[in-house]
């Protein structure tokens, strides 16, 4: 039987790897629905090679111009409008798996959709998580479903750890997330005001979204995976380090209680916990190159630089704060890098938004997707107070 997969944000960057990756294994997978924001050629494009049954489109103009084209093309997709489509294609009863693929907080609702329904959650999407956490994770549980990291971190260290997690706690000292260190590891700090978006997005090693290429920019993106590895293996916010590797072929280590170390290494192609997390426990081909040795120069390391990174630390400031102070953080980043990215905000400024968020919301306890989204609006308004007061 094969297996049938929701793509949730395919148009992007993890979303087309995803793609290229079933594309491989028509034996395996089939596509049973997609869905992205505004691109509608390229949605189209991909309804005609995979024949999903449903697609779905952010906005109604988007649908409506999707559903048009697809019609005119003699395609049988159906393009689903209603108001929580996302939920529907991510619970659906014949759906077996679900890439979250979707960046930020706007893919929470449909990933707690596929976690209670109890389906293979493939998590690139970690933004719904270090929002979620706890309510995440119960939804998770209560579900019954599998929650499979493609992260390549989490996904490095998901390979390195024991597969029966009920002995991860008494056997892990520690986890030791790599860093690339982005584009501006070696920049003078005094000239980090002057970065333009397009410089921002020029990663060294990885082509990805923009929201994405501006973290690991700011190191924020290590930061947001910090508090995603809490969640995901349980640990203490003190068991979780981060290493600059700026070569990126190790792609995290775990640590165990007798100072052995294991690493996962590979070339740099998302297509590898991809494919990792679409058959896991099993292998299948991903596409991806084979790591040359010989070729190798140096595998390098260092220590990520606090004038350089500051956002770095604020993920083990967060997950030591009360419950929520993690969907504040990831509300103001997103506003900040929004602002970045349309030209508002100064690169370093940042920073500064999300600092001031920090210290204007005082989250309650959120324990449910209404009050993550409440907290979440909540945060979006003080960030975005905190971006016009340092506008450009
Ligand atoms: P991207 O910007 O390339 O793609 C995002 C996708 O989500 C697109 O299909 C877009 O149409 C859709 N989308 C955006 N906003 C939406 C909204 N409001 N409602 C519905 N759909 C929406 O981003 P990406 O680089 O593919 O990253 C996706 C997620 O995966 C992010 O959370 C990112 O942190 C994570 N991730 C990416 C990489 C990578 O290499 N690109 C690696 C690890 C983790
Ligand atoms: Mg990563």
């Amino acid at each position: 039987m094969k297996q049938k997969i929701t793509i949730l944000g395919s148009t992007g960057s993890i979303g087309k790897n995803t793609l290229d990756v079933v594309a491989r294994h028509p034996d395996r997978y089939e596509v049973f629905a997609l869905s992205a924001a505004t691109q509608v050629d390229l949605m189209l494009e991909q309804c005609a090679q995979f024949k999903p049954r449903f697609a779905v489109m952010a906005s109604a103009p988007h649908a409506q111009l999707l559903a048009e084209k697809i019609k005119q093309n003699g395609l049988q997709t159906s393009v689903l409008q209603a108001q929580g489509a996302l939920e529907i294609i991510a619970s659906h009863e014949e759906v077996d798996a679900v890439m979250a693929a979707i960046v930020g907080a706007a893919g929470l609702s449909p990933c707690l959709a596929a976690a209670r329904a109890g389906k293979r959650l493939l998590l690139a999407n970690k933004e719904a998580l270090v929002v979620g956490g706890n309510v995440f994770m119960r939804a998770v549980r209560e579900g019954g479903a599998t929650l499979l990291p493609i992260d390549s971190e989490h996904s490095a260290i998901f390979q390195c750890l024991p597969e029966d997690p009920a002995c991860w706690a008494e056997r892990v000292d520690s986890i030791l997330l790599t860093a690339s260190g982005g584009p501006f590891r070696t920049r003078a700090p005094e000239t980090l005001a002057q970065i333009t978006p397009e410089q921002a997005c020029a990663h060294p090693n990885f082509s990805m979204g923009r929201k994405i290429s501006v973290d690991s920019a700011t190191m924020m993106n290590k930061a947001l995976e910090v508090i995603e590895a809490r969640w995901l293996f349980d640990l203490a916010p003190e068991q979780i380090k981060v290493v600059i590797h700026p070569q990126q072929i190790i792609h995290s280590m775990v640590q165990f209680k007798d100072a052995s170390i294991l690493a996962q290494l590979g070339t740099p192609d998302m297509r590898v916990p991809i494919a990792c997390g679409l058959a896991w426990p099993e292998r299948i081909e991903s596409g991806a190159s084979r790591l040359d040795f010989a070729a190798l120069a140096a595998l390098t390391f260092e220590e990520a630089d606090v004038r350089r990174f500051p956002g770095l630390h604020l993920s083990w400031q967060a997950l030591n704060a009360p419950e929520g102070t993690t969907a504040v953080l990831n509300a103001a980043n997103e506003v900040a890098v929004d602002a970045f990215l349309t030209g508002k905000l100064r690169f370093d400024h940042i920073h500064a938004v999300n600092l001031a968020t920090l210290d204007a919301v005082q989250p309650s306890k959120p324990d449910s997707l209404e009050s993550l989204l409440a907290l979440d609006a909540t945060a979006r308004v003080a960030a975005q107070r905190a971006a016009a007061a340092l506008a450009l």
